[in-house]
This record gives C-alpha cells, structure tokens and sequence, in this order.
C-alpha cells in the first residue's frame, strides 16, 4: 500500500479517515468547525454521521465516490468537510 502523507495544517480536534484509491485520499472533519448542519451526512450518508454530540464524522471512506463526496464537502456551510491527497495536499477547501 503507498504511503498517505500527512497534512501539515491540520485542524486540533477532527475526525478522519483514508480512502483506500482515487485522488481524494483523507477525509477530515473539523469537530471544532463544524455546527451539527447535517448538510454532509444528508449528501453522503455512508461516509459521515453525527454523533451525540451532533458533530459529523467519518464512518465509511469509501462507500461513495469522490464526486458525491466534493459535493458533500462543498454542501458543509463552515467548510468543515477537509479533503487532501495523498502527497497531504489540500484539495478542498481550495487554499
Ligand atoms: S455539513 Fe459541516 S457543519 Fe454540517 S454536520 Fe457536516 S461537517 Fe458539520
């Protein structure tokens, strides 16, 4: 398996996971962002939940494909859906 590198601006508290093929290859949630909106799980249901806290998090990496999941990230209203490649590029939001 290649390696996935780490990003160097990410966030204190998040939640996170690999996608295990493609260019979107870390999915990040941003727990300190993010306000609960759902707008993420609403879009891709098998890759984020809300916990009890009504916080997102990432369940499934790849139980969807990276377009649904650039859609799920653009959906967030605080941008707190964070995609990287595997080289730790910022994919989305755009820097
Ligand atoms: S869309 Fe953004 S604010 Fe809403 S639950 Fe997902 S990460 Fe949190």
């Amino acid at each position: 398996m290649d390696e996935i590198k780490l990003p160097t601006n990410l966030p204190e508290n998040i939640s996170q996971k690999i996608r295990s093929d493609g260019k979107i290859r870390r999915i990040v949630v941003d727990r300190i962002k993010c306000i609960g909106a759902n707008s993420c799980v609403a879009v891709a249901p098998g890759v984020f939940q809300l916990d009890d806290q009504n916080l997102a998090y990432v369940t499934d990496p790849d139980s969807t494909d990276e377009d649904t999941i650039r859609l799920s990230a653009e959906s967030c209203p605080v941008l707190a859906v964070l995609l990287f490649d595997a080289d730790g590029k910022q994919l989305f939001p755009e820097e």
